[in-house]
């Protein structure tokens, strides 16, 4: 199990459904303990107890009716506040034992109005149960008769619970997670200094720099089998294909299991490459913050890219032909990832011509705002 998304938020397991059905038959044990010979009406609140109960009744061991009811607020007629009636219920319960069954308590808002409602319903006797209870937000000075388990203050979805509808259908409980790390995705095409910031960068924010050219460069000079698989992509200037290089980065980041976050530098570099990345970092309760363009002229970029050839000993370096090859497959598949992170709002634009102290101030004042 990992990490899920739902809406803009991801969620992490918490609570197993084995951990739930034990704590469901209890609540069925003590239940039927407590109420004897009487035959009881469960009263579900809908909707995030409907799973719950479900189950609950299934454990049961005696007889018992069930209905559920659900809580709808409207504006009074002849009041400024809100007025909350139950929905649902038809059955006569004067003298009836009755149970209500609550998926969660936190606030005590809900419970509040609950014994509001019921207090003029002539019943016999009203219990509440809860599945779950979040002991540090509870305010009321309210009685609940039966607790499944107590949490802390945590959003937790599944198992019936939502978060904004969705979540509803998962058969355990997840809670919230908010990412820890910071991902940037370093961009620009060839030539634009990508290598020299993320190298400034990565010590002034303590993040691991992923070069995939330069993981590509590690293997092919020690001629490992993914060095041999790359060579003849990479010395004529192509993208190496989308499979070998994601697998590639997806290890070099479980390499660094520690880290506080990372720079991408030269990935992704197509769109599914980007996809994969969003999915894979998800997994991890994880996002990309933004993406970082470094904004350079191409002719400036080819003269930086001959002269670089000069010393790097970079083959794909020293010929004008493989440079321009390059900046055709940057136009052609990786110029688009600008749109990619734009439509989630995580495209940065700088200028990437001036002094590298310059340049890293650009970027900083950037990084410091994601
Ligand atoms: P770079 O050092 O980033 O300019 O990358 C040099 C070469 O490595 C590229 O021209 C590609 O052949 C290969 N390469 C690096 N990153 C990727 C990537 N994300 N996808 C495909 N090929 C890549």
């Amino acid at each position: 199990m990992s990490t899920i998304k739902l809406h803009d938020k991801y969620f992490e397991p918490y609570i197993s459904k084995e951990k739930i059905d034990l704590i469901v038959q209890s609540l069925a044990n003590q239940i039927a303990e407590d109420c004897k010979d009487e035959v009881p009406i469960f009263i579900g609140i809908l909707n995030g107890s409907f799973m719950f109960v479900a189950d609950f009744i299934r454990k049961y061991p005696r007889a018992c009716e069930v209905t559920f009811v659900k809580l709808t607020s409207y504006q009074g007629v002849n009041s400024t506040g809100l007025v909350t009636q139950l929905f649902g219920i038809n059955e006569d319960l004067t003298g009836r034992t009755v149970v209500i069954l609550e998926d969660i308590i936190d606030t005590g808002n809900t419970l509040q109005k609950i014994y509001k409602i019921f207090k003029d319903k002539n019943i016999k006797s009203l219990k509440i149960a809860t599945l779950f209870f979040k002991p540090d937000v509870f305010k009321k000075e309210l009685h609940i008769d039966f607790i499944g388990l107590s949490i802390p203050d945590e959003f937790i979805v599944g198992y019936g619970l939502d978060y904004d509808n969705l979540g509803r259908n998962i058969d355990s409980i997840y809670k919230i997670t908010t990412p820890k790390m910071t991902n940037i995705v370093l961009f620009g095409p060839p030539g634009a200094g990508k290598g020299t910031q993320a190298d400034l960068l990565k010590v002034k924010y303590d993040l691991v720099h992923i070069s995939t050219g330069d993981v590509f460069r590690y293997n092919i000079k020690n001629e490992t089998e993914l060095g041999l698989l790359a060579k003849s992509y990479m010395d004529s200037g192509n993208l190496v294909p989308d499979e070998v290089t994601i697998n590639m980065l997806k290890s070099e980041v479980e390499k660094n299991k520690d880290a506080k976050g990372f720079i991408f530098d030269g990935f992704p570099r197509t769109t599914s490459q980007a996809e994969a990345l969003d999915v894979f970092l998800a997994e991890k309760g994880e996002t990309i913050n933004g993406m970082i363009a470094l904004e350079v002229s191409e002719d400036l970029l080819v003269e930086r890219l001959l002269e670089r050839g000069k010393t790097s000993g970079r083959s794909d370096d020293q010929d004008e032909g493989k440079i321009r090859n390059r900046f055709n497959e940057y136009d052609t598949k990786t110029a688009i990832l600008k749109d990619f992170y734009a439509k989630q709002n995580k495209y940065f634009g700088a200028n990437g011509v001036g002094s590298i102290e310059e340049i890293t101030g650009r970027l900083s004042k950037i990084i410091d705002t994601l």
